[in-house]
């Protein structure tokens, strides 16, 4: 039994907690929801479901060049492009002349990530760059103060426990910085980005406990996508990633609305049935990607040397998702078979209380 928020007692529903998946004591207090009303994202999404997505949409945008940190596994700095950058201005023009030839339906775009490098480095350009579009996510390493933009979604990424994030990424102490960072910021919606590894897989969980219990708004998930260059040790076979997924179940059952996507995104991710969703990439057909010098970059935002067979990037399960309507009344069925759960709980502890 837990307190929520408005101290009514709820029981969360039991975990399958079969074949040992979790080692790890979890307590989960439901959050209360800002608004009950569907927000304009929600109706984005019914719209993806009855009509399809439409054709770039989205956008991706290398802010900078440059970061802050080395980490083992970047995809970034194994690209061709990386000596040069438009400056701001340009890129401010790059977007005028889109406006200028895209319909009145079309404006403004729709969804644009800022990455990088590190996009906070350069925070003018998002700054000027972020009213061309409907929905703004900047994906940043967490390192450097947030800036108070409450419109934009903000992803964390992390890449294992304290001591672990930090050997990865080289640098000590920017674990509890970025946890600093997000609780000095609680007026922002944050989601921590968790790259899965051969390396980090094990600490899955405390990953899960850590930033939940700091009150990060969500959590997110990506395997480690092999790049041509990149050594391979930290590519998590399918066989272990089938198992990581089921863990990852198991704790989406614990966890329910911090991890921010649906059950059915995990399921899609698993070997037998990855590949369906891989070959049709939605995240390449329907979605434009930038380097920092303005040029669009081949398949996605990892460019062309990503491993499209072994993709573990969690953004074209994500699209695959919004669309596959078995899946998705699959999961609303579970999502309502929990709610009525909790609420028979909670009257019954009314009753006996
Ligand atoms: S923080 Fe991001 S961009 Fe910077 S080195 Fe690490 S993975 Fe690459
Ligand atoms: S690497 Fe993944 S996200 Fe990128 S194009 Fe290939 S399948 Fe799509």
């Amino acid at each position: 039994m837990l307190e929520n928020a408005t101290t009514q007692t709820v029981e969360v529903p039991p975990a399958p907690r079969g074949d040992g998946l979790l080692e790890l004591e979890h307590h989960y207090t439901p959050r209360q929801k800002k608004s009950v009303l569907p927000t304009m994202y929600d109706l984005a999404k019914l719209g993806f479901f009855l009509f399809g997505f439409p054709k770039n949409g989205f956008v991706s945008i290398d802010v900078s060049k440059e970061c802050n940190l080395r980490c083992k596994h970047c995809y970034f700095f194994e690209q061709d492009f990386i000596d040069s950058e438009l400056d701001v201005d340009m890129w401010i023009d790059k977007l005028e002349a889109l406006k200028r030839t895209s319909t009145m339906k079309e404006f403004p775009f729709m969804q644009c990530t800022w990455v990088g490098g590190e996009p906070l480095i350069r925070k003018d350009l998002i700054e000027r760059g972020r009213k061309y579009f409907r929905w703004n996510t900047v994906v940043t390493n967490g390192t450097i103060p947030l800036p108070n933009w409450p419109d934009v979604n903000w992803y964390i990424s992390i890449d294992g426990d304290e001591a672990l994030h930090e050997e990865i990424r080289n640098k000590k102490g920017i674990y509890k910085r970025a946890m600093q960072n997000l609780k000095d910021h609680p007026n922002l919606q944050v989601t921590i980005a968790f790259c899965i590894t051969k390396q980090n897989a094990h600490c899955l969980e405390r990953v899960v406990k850590d930033w939940y219990e700091a009150g990060a708004g969500h959590i997110s998930f990506d395997f480690y996508t092999p790049i041509e260059t990149i050594e391979e040790p930290m590519w998590l076979p399918f066989d272990e990633r089938d198992r990581v997924l089921d863990q990852l179940i198991a704790l989406k059952r614990i966890y329910q609305d911090f991890f921010i996507i649906p059950e059915r995104v995990l399921r899609l991710m698993k070997q037998d049935i990855c590949k369906s969703v891989t070959d049709h990439c939605m995240f390449s057909t329907h979605s434009t990607s930038f380097g920092p010098t303005g040029a669009v970059k081949e398949k996605c935002m990892m460019g062309p040397k990503a491993d499209c067979d072994r993709c573990g990037c969690v953004v074209p399960f994500y699209m695959a998702s919004l669309t596959d309507r078995q899946l998705i009344v699959e999961d609303a069925v579970r999502e309502l078979r929990f709610a009525a759960k909790r609420a028979a709980s909670g009257v019954l502890t009314a009753l006996v209380g």
